[in-house]
């Protein structure tokens, strides 16, 4: 069986093939609607399958497409898994749950973010609370949204973003760009002012899915961070979920949150992120969520993209030559064609389930 045939070119595609391969073992899918139908009138949704006993105390958890336009690869992995029939076999007391492409709506117009300019993974935040100001974001905020392309402004735009990445580095440019920001909705990174349809769905899944766990592990699936198809585990636990993290995937997990002398790779902190939701969706488990990020191109290559597919958001036409343009670019910075890459995300995936695995049928 070659696992290039789980690898689809769009989002309709992967969602027929996971539907097929869960079939294959006789489990049933159940659909999760979005409100949104895409441009010719199709329904969106997120598809849910689980693979052992229902009762079952030990839970792992695959999630794929909290971003939008990362959402293929993880999808293949989840396709690839339900049809191996391996998952037939699971270890007592154990079963898996796949949530496919919960990000629907970005995976339809690949985009990393939900409708509404939400991304998803800064938006479990309680929203009861006071939310956090970004000095930072609102030095970068105005060159960020500049409404031209290309042209005086945009150079203007540009010259400010080269000046902030001299004085606060590109790690600070970084962590000033991506780190999520709740004052602007227009703006990048942004993470809401309330729930989005993908984090209210995700949050009545585990309501029906997760409540008879008591040890659970979560593993998202993302692309675009790292070198190339490497497969790098993010933790963004700390002390005793990231010392346990760390003890079933290995100790050169990435945790951006641990105490300085931890810190290692390109991860960088965030508010509200997707840990936040499960640890409080979970909360009668022992949750150890970790991220799976496959690299693809270096920063100095998908930043500028991220940029551009902001500005078509913000101030552009999707529906022109410019923005189909920038809409492929970046599929292929998260999504690249190699068939090396895709055996390689797909063999990573196998191993992380094996350590997932393992960890929640260990006694640590
Ligand atoms: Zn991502």
């Amino acid at each position: 069986m070659s696992i290039q045939q789980f690898f689809s070119e769009d989002y309709f595609t992967a969602r027929d093939k996971f539907r097929a391969a869960c079939q294959i073992h006789g489990t049933s899918v159940q659909t999760f609607a979005h409100p949104e139908l895409d441009g010719a009138g199709v329904a969106l949704s997120t598809e849910v399958a689980w693979f052992g006993p229902s009762n079952a105390s030990r839970l792992l958890v695959l999630v794929s497409g909290v971003h939008g336009v990362e959402a293929l690869p993880g999808s293949a992995c989840q396709t690839g898994l339900a049809a191996s029939g391996s998952l037939c076999d699971l270890p007592a007391d154990t079963a898996v749950l796949m949530v496919h492409v919960i990000n629907c709506w970005g995976a339809v117009h690949l985009r990393r973010n939900t409708e509404g300019n939400v991304d998803l993974c800064r938006n479990f935040m309680d929203f009861s609370k006071p939310l956090p100001t970004r000095p930072d974001y609102e030095e970068i905020h105005a060159a960020v949204n500049c409404p031209e392309r290309l042209g005086p402004l945009r150079d203007a735009a540009s010259g400010e973003i080269e000046s902030f990445v001299r004085r606060k580095g590109m790690d600070g440019y970084i962590q000033a760009l991506m780190g999520g920001q709740y004052q602007h909705t227009d703006g990048f990174s942004f993470g809401g002012t309330e729930p989005v349809w993908a984090h209210r769905a995700l949050v009545a899944i585990l309501a029906e899915y997760g409540q008879q766990a008591r040890k659970v592990c979560v593993v998202e699936y993302h692309t675009g961070l790292g070198p190339w198809a490497y497969g790098m585990a993010v933790t963004m636990h700390t002390e005793a979920d990231c010392a346990r993290a760390k003890h079933w995937f290995g100790p050169w997990i990435v945790a951006p949150n641990q105490r300085e002398k931890d810190r290692l790779g390109d991860a960088y902190r965030v508010h509200g992120h997707s840990t936040e939701g499960y640890l409080r969706a979970l909360s009668g488990a022992e949750t150890t969520a970790i991220v799976l990020e496959y690299g693809t191109y270096p920063p100095q290559e998908s930043l500028p993209a991220m940029l551009d597919d902001h500005w078509l958001t913000v101030h552009g036409d999707e529906n022109t030559a410019v923005g189909q343009a920038i809409k492929q670019r970046m599929l292929r910075l998260h999504y690249p064609q190699d068939p090396d890459w895709r055996q390689a995300v797909w063999d990573r995936s196998k191993q992380v389930v094996g350590q997932a695995l393992r960890g929640l049928t260990s006694t640590s």
